[in-house]
């Protein structure tokens, strides 16, 4: 019998795994049923994941490295460069304008009080991360050996290393061709290797989806449900109109079109919630189904993973806003622009991992005076919210890297 395609498989175990997570919520936790099948589907979600963490950073460092070293073939790096930048920052605002004007307009926490949620905030331990001190952070991780970068899988500083090589390999020309051969070689099986794991795909994204929908806390989720609508709501009008608009105006390219030849990322970044850990499977798509140029990928896709964040900064905008809502402090527009700003900062500084968007809205909170234990309410609808803004961070970068391919002409 010959098997449905990857990308089917992939859509069917989605929406089995998430059938089957509801209908273990139905049962109860306390059941036999649900707690063994929630163990296997631990088991399993994790592999996959480990699978995917295994391969990244080799790939990040082949891909950015070698996509930078073939640029030099174009004489276009300069032209890459702006674009990619500019890509990134013009999404991002729009994002968060979004994530401001929603908040603006439907008020999310007006009529809640703080108080509301004692037990969860009194458990809270509020952490100090003052902008100065977040940006000191963020710079201090740039730039590390790239070994022990390399070795303890910090994925900005091998970024950063990744591309000095790169430069260094365009400034060098023709005396390194051999090592830019070996590095060529090493994406190459990396690849070869992400191709393998994606076999697992089907599996790994039902078992996730099947965790996520069997432990969210409805009773939380029914409390802040109108912020929630909010959220997943504006997250879905920029992922679904806003980005697919940029992208045909630029490319010609149908929102259709671009579904069919993202969707293995898209329902792998909602269900990993790791930008990081979809990168493998981000490149792929952006490579393979959609037509983008490896050196143009290699180099767009990976920065991107790491720091534009569209879902993020217009979540970090708008639920500042709803604290905001609930302490019963009404922002003028200078303290929306600082939310504005740190929110854009927040983005750019989270790291491509599951709630990661939580630690650095600290800073945001903190720069408009909004009390830091806030985000104790928000941590336990993080996972079904975390979702949704992985898949659109995702989704931004496929997006990025086709509108720099054709801005380019590369
Ligand atoms: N989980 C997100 C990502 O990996 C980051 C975040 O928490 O906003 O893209």
């Amino acid at each position: 019998m010959k098997l449905p395609s990857l990308n089917t498989q992939i859509l069917i175990g989605a929406v089995a795994g998430i059938a089957l997570g509801v209908g273990l919520a139905g049962l109860g936790q306390e059941s036999a049923v649900t707690k063994n099948t929630l163990y296997a589907a631990g088991l399993v979600g994790t592999l996959f994941v480990d699978l995917l963490k295994m391969i990244l950073i080799p790939l990040v460092f082949a891909s950015i490295s070698v996509g930078i070293a073939n640029l030099r073939a174009h004489r276009q790096i300069h032209r890459v460069w702006v674009a990619t930048l500019g890509f990134f920052v013009l999404s991002m605002t729009i994002a968060i304008v979004l994530g401001l004007s929603a908040a603006n307009i439907f008020r999310p926490g007006e009529g809640m009080h703080l108080s509301m949620f004692a037990d969860a905030t009194r458990a809270f331990e509020a952490k100090q991360m003052p902008l100065p001190e977040f940006f000191a952070q963020f710079v201090h991780g740039l730039f590390q050996n790239p070994v022990s970068a390399l070795a303890q899988g910090n994925v900005l500083s091998v970024v950063m290393f990744a591309l000095i090589l790169g430069i260094a390999l365009v400034v060098g020309g023709d005396r390194y061709k051999n090592l830019i051969q070996l590095l060529q070689e090493l994406l190459e099986v990396t690849l070869l290797i992400v191709g393998w794991i994606m076999r697992l795909a089907p599996l790994g994204i039902m078992a996730l989806l099947l965790n996520l929908a069997a432990t969210q806390d409805s009773a939380v989720l029914g409390t802040l449900a109108k912020f929630v609508a909010v959220v997943i709501g504006t997250t879905l009008v920029h992922g679904m109109v806003a980005l697919p608009l940029i992208l045909y105006l630029v490319t010609g390219v149908t929102p259709l079109h671009f579904w069919r030849g993202a969707r293995e990322a898209l329902v792998t970044a909602f269900a990993t919630s790791s930008s990081s850990a979809t990168l493998p499977v981000t490149l792929r798509c952006v490579e393979q189904h959609l037509h983008v140029k490896r050196d143009i990928a290699g180099f767009v896709v990976p920065l991107g993973a790491t720091v534009n964040m569209d879902g993020t900064a217009l979540y970090e905008a708008l639920a500042a806003l709803f604290v905001a809502n609930l302490v019963g402090i009404d922002l003028n527009f200078t303290q929306q622009l600082i939310v504005f700003f740190t929110a854009m900062i927040g983005a750019i500084g989270a790291p491509g991992i599951p709630s990661a968007g939580m630690v650095t809205m600290i800073v945001v909170l903190q720069s408009v005076g909004l009390p830091v234990e806030a985000i104790a309410i928000l941590l336990p609808i993080d996972r079904l919210l975390d979702a949704f803004r992985t898949a659109v961070n995702v989704e931004d970068d496929m997006i990025a890297s086709m509108v720099v391919q054709k801005l380019t002409g590369a």
